[in-house]
């Protein structure tokens, strides 16, 4: 990892598949840590939510790639309380929905999303003066490669399951473990800044570990890593 981080300037990327506990994860860091914090998932959701709305056809990556460009994605960095908006219009709640989680990893394949996102996300990244937890999929691998603190997070397939179905009110965790297996899959093979692990990540398993026990495990390691930059 890098040398002699501050923890002013700090970036600490999270990244690992659906469902690993990344957000809670993320969330619980930066405000221990009193960081801003930056969920990138929340910005192709909130791009495939702006694209369904327009009727762009998914199946068609130039169309995406055209229209992404007229959409102006806006997120608020605030651990407690993170906003993500398009075109001036909060979409928080929608980009939860089906039919974005069915569609969004079709378009986080497309490079042209893709480049343009990951430029916000370093913008955000550059003005987080303070500090900033980011998770996604490809922070320690391609948009903070030189992020002093990175973490892989991961959990079983049945935990992640179990957890992102409590999560959603969804009674049966069999239908989830299949959008899961179908996301991660997409993810990890497309081209474009696969989902993988930063060959500098620690990889930190959450199947048998509490919430509180997982952020507790990263804020340790921010801790070793500001000591030993400043040692
Ligand atoms: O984290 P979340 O499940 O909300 O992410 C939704 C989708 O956004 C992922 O399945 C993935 O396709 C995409 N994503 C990505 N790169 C990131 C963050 C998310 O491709 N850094």
């Amino acid at each position: 990892m890098s040398p002699r981080p501050e923890r002013s300037g700090l970036v600490v990327a999270v990244d690992g598949p659906s469902g690993s506990g990344k957000s809670s994860t993320a969330r619980g860091v930066a405000d221990r840590l009193g960081l801003n914090y930056l969920d990138t998932g929340a910005m192709y959701r909130a791009m495939t939510w702006a694209l369904l709305q327009r009727g762009t056809d998914l199946h068609d990556p130039e169309a995406i790639a055209r229209a992404a460009e007229s959409i102006a994605i806006r997120s608020g960095t605030d651990p407690r309380a993170p906003t993500i908006e398009v075109d001036g219009q909060d979409v928080s709640s929608p980009i939860r929905g089906a039919d974005v989680t069915a569609n969004v990893s079709l378009v986080a394949a497309v490079p042209q999303v893709r480049e343009m996102l990951v430029r916000l996300q370093r913008t955000t990244i550059g003005a987080s003066s303070g500090g900033i937890v980011v998770e996604g999929r490809d922070i320690g691998s391609a948009v903070a490669p030189d992020a002093p603190v990175k973490v892989y997070l991961v959990a079983d397939p049945a935990a992640r399951a179990a957890r992102r179905a409590a999560e959603l009110g969804i009674l049966d965790p069999g239908t989830t473990a299949e959008d899961l297996a179908r996301r991660d899959q997409i993810d990890s093979t497309r081209t474009a800044s696969p989902l993988a692990k930063a060959p500098d990540a620690v990889l930190i398993d959450g199947t048998h570990l509490t919430l509180d026990q997982v952020v507790e495990a990263v804020v340790e390691l921010v801790d070793d890593i500001v000591r030993e930059g400043a040692s």
